[in-house]
Order: C-alpha cells, then structure tokens, then sequence
C-alpha cells in the first residue's frame, strides 16, 4: 500500500505543483492518475520513489515512510517506466534489462536467463535480447523499459506516460498487454496519463486530478463514468461527447453499439 498523507511539493523558483494531496494505493490493484498536462501527476508519482522530495507532507510504503532508508535502495526496489524509456543506448537489450539485478548482486548470468524470461513476457522474442535499443521500434523499446522495470521483481511499479509517444495501434497493443501481465502479477502500480480513455482501460481506480493535484473524483472507471461528480469531470471524460452517447441497432439480427455520430465501435457479445 501506498499512502500520500498531506503531499505538497513547491519547485524552486515557487511553482506549487502539488498541494496538500492525500491519497491512498492499495496493493496489488492498478491506481491510474489522470489529468491535464501540468497538473502534478508527475511530481506526485516521483515522490514515491524519492525523485522528488515534498516540500511537506509524506509518503509512506506499507506504513514505513520511504525517507527512512537509502533512496537509491529505495529506486532499486520499485520499478519506474517512462515515457522514454531511457534505455542505455550502448548496451544490450538483455543487459539493459539486467542491469539492475547485476547492480544489486545477482550473478550476471542467473539475471540474463531471468532477462531473456522477462522479454519474452513482455513479448518479445529472444532474438532482440541481443539488439541495441536503437534497433528496435518505440513500441518495442517500452516493452523493454517495462522488462526492465520488472527486473527487480518490484512490488511497486510506477509508470509514468510510458506509452504517451507512440502510434495510437501499438500504443492500444501496449496497453493490452499491460492489463494481462497485471493478472498475471498483481503490481501495484500507480500509472499516470492524460489520456482518461487510458485510464478506464488500465485502472481498478481512477483519480481525476485538477490543478496541483486537487482530487476531483476518485473511484472504479464505472463510477466515473456512471456519476461524475461535478463539471469538471464531467469535461473531462467527455461524458457529454457524442462519442460516448453509445446506442445500438441491430444488423442482421447482431447488436451493433454505434457512438453519437452513428459510427460503429463494435457488437455486442450475445
Ligand atoms: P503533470 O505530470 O501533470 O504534467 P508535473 O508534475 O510535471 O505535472 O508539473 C506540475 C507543475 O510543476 C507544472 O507547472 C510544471 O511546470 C512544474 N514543474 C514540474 N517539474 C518541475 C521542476 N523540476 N522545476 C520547476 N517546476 C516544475
């Protein structure tokens, strides 16, 4: 579980990113920060791993406040997958992914055999392990950045936009093999995005953030959708677009969901 209790951050030069944010992460489920660019999600997700420092407030890991150890221990122990990947471009893809266990005193041969595991469960086929990240595609770079982040065997994986720069095919490919890898291991992961579209799709729980972090709704993505609690978040998931006014009509004897503007998104399963 994470817990943010009273999190406020103000960057030199005053910026006050986020204020007085408490939130709690329970274990093992998707917990998706949503909201405009600027809005703090970043710098919140960033002082669980000690990137960022609050001004005041604290963030506590399972009841331990994450000040009280080693930061660079802490970082090793969680994972973290950014928008770009930042992947070492002179190594190996099996080295990247292994760095940090080697960093941490694994023998380098047990982590690249449990390297070469994790690729190919990111879907990945061996034969990458020994290409450069610049040799792969930036789909195929983020399923590695997500191996790698995976490396460690974190409890806690935070993702940052990590599929915000690619193309919106692999980006939906991505985002379903995030959901079946999550059941599969039961993360805990705090992901954060701008896309609300994103976020229904990946959270067990979605938080709609305002300006520095200010909590505008927070529950499972029916609920949000089902009753958003005032106009802002009602802006902000579209509710009132005609994209997400679904209606059916039936085609040789098939239910088909059409949007507002009477496009087809899909049948209905019977
Ligand atoms: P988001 O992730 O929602 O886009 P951020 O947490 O990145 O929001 O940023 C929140 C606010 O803090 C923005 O106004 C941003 O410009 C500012 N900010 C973020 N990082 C820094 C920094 N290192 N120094 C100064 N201001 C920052």
């Amino acid at each position: 579980m994470i817990e943010f209790e009273s999190v406020s951050k103000t960057y030199p030069g005053g910026t006050v990113a986020v204020e007085e944010v408490s939130l709690t992460v329970p274990s093992h489920r998707t917990v998706v920060l949503v909201g405009s660019s600027g809005s703090g999600k970043s710098t919140l997700l960033q002082t669980v791993n000690r990137m960022v420092e609050p001004t005041s407030g604290r963030v506590l890991i399972d009841g331990e406040d994450v000040r009280s150890g080693d930061p660079v221990a802490l970082r090793r122990s969680i994972g973290y997958v950014l928008q770009h990947g930042g992947l070492l471009p002179h190594r190996t893809v099996i080295d990247n992914i292994a760095t940090v266990p080697v960093l941490t005193g694994t023998p380098r041969r047990q982590a690249r055999t449990a390297a070469m595991e994790l690729l190919e469960r990111v879907g990945l086929a061996p034969a990458m392990g020994r290409r450069y990240p610049a040799q792969l595609s930036g789909g195929q770079q983020q399923r590695v950045g997500v191996a790698r982040a995976l490396a460690s065997d974190p409890n806690i994986l935070l993702m940052d936009e990590p599929f915000g720069a690619v193309d919106p095919i692999m980006r939906r490919e991505l985002q379903e093999e995030l959901v079946r890898l999550q059941s599969e291991l039961h993360k805990t992961i705090v992901f954060v995005t701008h896309d609300i579209d994103e976020a229904f799709l990946l959270g067990d729980e979605v938080v709609v953030l305002r300006e520095r972090g200010r909590i505008a709704q927070r529950g499972t993505p029916a609920e949000i959708l089902g009753a958003p609690a005032d106009d802002f978040v009602r802006d902000f998931i579209g509710a009132e677009r005609a994209e997400r006014k679904l209606s059916t009509v039936e085609v040789d004897g098939r239910v088909i969901a059409v949007d507002g503007t009477g496009r087809p998104v899909g049948v209905l399963a019977p």
